[in-house]
């Protein structure tokens, strides 16, 4: 691990971690808004990746809804990186009390982190519109499970949506109150993989209160004035090795 960021660690008894595109990037999992996502969703639809997973768009063309979510939106190949491992760890020795993230990939959990605030839900998660019942990533990839690519609840047969926040949808509000909740009891608080430009984190970090702001991030920020350490380099890099 980076050796200033080691020290802030080791002297902090309470560690929080906001993590962006750029933490899952580094495990292969392109973020759906970079260029070749764009091109993608441009070439094919003619329409933004925002677009493409609108809520509206979700309600009005469902089949081709699921079509770009689960060629673009999902990577069942995917692993945990170096940074979701030492966050884990951290976790486990008791340093790190939560991890909060804009991914939807559920590879904090899979590398052991408890404490997850995942900002805009997991793919790994799906509820039938209807009744609720639960069906987890193999069942909606499954295409027997599914009619003309869009997935049919086992026990009603209605529709069955990703637990995912979609453009458009509101973020889930016991999430937003456990992140701004473990983000004010921090000592510590290590921003990393996000420009920090996009909506909720420019708005998180203001209920920072504690003594140590870190952030990693391959470019610059607007916050890097503010932070105690800045380290413009690969998460995986700087947190693991
Ligand atoms: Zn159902």
């Amino acid at each position: 691990m980076n050796k200033e960021l080691k020290e802030i660690i080791d002297n902090s008894d309470n560690v929080v971690f906001f993590g962006g595109a750029g933490v899952s990037t580094e495990s292969n999992i392109p973020d759906f808004r970079s260029d070749q996502g764009l091109y993608n969703a441009k070439s094919e639809y003619g329409k933004s990746p925002e677009d493409m997973i609108s809520h509206s768009f979700y309600v009005r063309n469902t089949e081709t809804f699921y079509k770009y979510y689960k060629k673009n939106l999902i990577h069942r190949e995917a692993k945990p990186n170096k940074a979701h491992i030492a966050l884990a760890e951290l976790e486990a020795v008791g340093k790190v009390k939560a991890v909060i993230t804009q991914n939807i990939d559920g590879l904090h959990q899979l590398a052991g982190s408890k404490e997850v605030y995942e900002l805009h839900g997991s793919v790994l998660r799906n509820y039938c519109i209807k009744c609720g019942e639960f069906h987890d990533l193999e069942y909606i990839m499954n295409e027997d499970n599914c009619e003309n690519g869009v997935p049919k609840c086992s026990k009603c047969g209605s529709i069955v949506k990703p637990d995912v926040v979609l453009y458009e949808e509101p973020l889930f509000e016991s999430v937003i109150n456990g992140a701004v909740s473990s983000i004010m009891s921090a000592d510590t608080l290590i921003i990393g993989g996000t420009s920090l430009v996009v909506y909720p984190a420019a708005g998180l970090i203001t209920y920072f209160k504690g003594k140590n702001l870190v952030l990693i991030n391959k470019s610059k920020t607007p916050y890097d004035n503010k932070a105690d350490l800045v380290i413009n380099d690969s998460i995986g890099k700087v947190m693991g090795d």
